[in-house]
């Protein structure tokens, strides 16, 4: 059984507050498209989506980034068309409050995939490099298997896209895979 795990494709992080910005948007279609063959197929599907709380003291990344994704903003909804797919399919995609890089970081993530049998999971969305990169190492050591779909993941640092893309395969044994 596998999982597809949505990381991040908010407005934010796409063209808002801590965007990504073009390679972000060149990658909307294929997540859009991801996610409805892993729901048209039964798959657990599952949005994993960065929550912050305004001026929050306590969070580390209020020392390294600027706010974004902060609770009842705009900015923290699904970017394009994938908003409506999640409205769409609300009843069969499993919408995840996260509130570090990894999905599986504070969250029962883990617990549901290993309820559902789930040992593979396909990682989308952004960034490459950050999100996507922490909750790879975490499935990692949880020992699920990891695909990650190279036509669906951005960042805005080329060159850690390019460095993690290498890392999911060299170091995590994960199938980068595109089409
Ligand atoms: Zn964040």
């Amino acid at each position: 059984m596998k999982a597809l795990i949505v990381i991040d494709y908010t407005y934010d992080f796409v063209n808002g507050s801590l965007p990504v910005g073009e390679p972000a948007v060149a990658i909307e279609n294929r997540i859009v498209e991801l996610t409805e063959q892993f729901v048209a197929n039964g798959d657990y599907t599952v949005m994993a989506v960065d929550l912050h709380e305004a001026n929050d003291p306590y969070h580390p990344e209020s020392k390294l980034f600027p706010p974004h994704n902060i609770r009842g903003t705009s900015g923290r909804e699904l970017f394009g068309r994938l908003q409506n797919v999640y409205k769409q399919h609300e009843t069969d995609i499993y919408w995840m409050d996260k509130t570090r890089y990894s999905a599986f970081a504070g969250t029962d993530l883990a617990i549901r995939l290993r309820a559902r049998g789930i040992t593979k999971v396909h990682l989308i969305g952004v960034c490459t490099d950050i999100c996507v990169l922490h909750t790879a190492v975490d499935a990692y050591n949880l020992g699920f298997g990891i695909t990650i779909h190279q036509d669906a993941v951005a960042s805005f640092n080329a060159a850690g896209h390019d460095w993690a893309l290498g890392h999911f395969e060299s170091s995590l044994g994960a199938a980068v895979v595109t089409g």
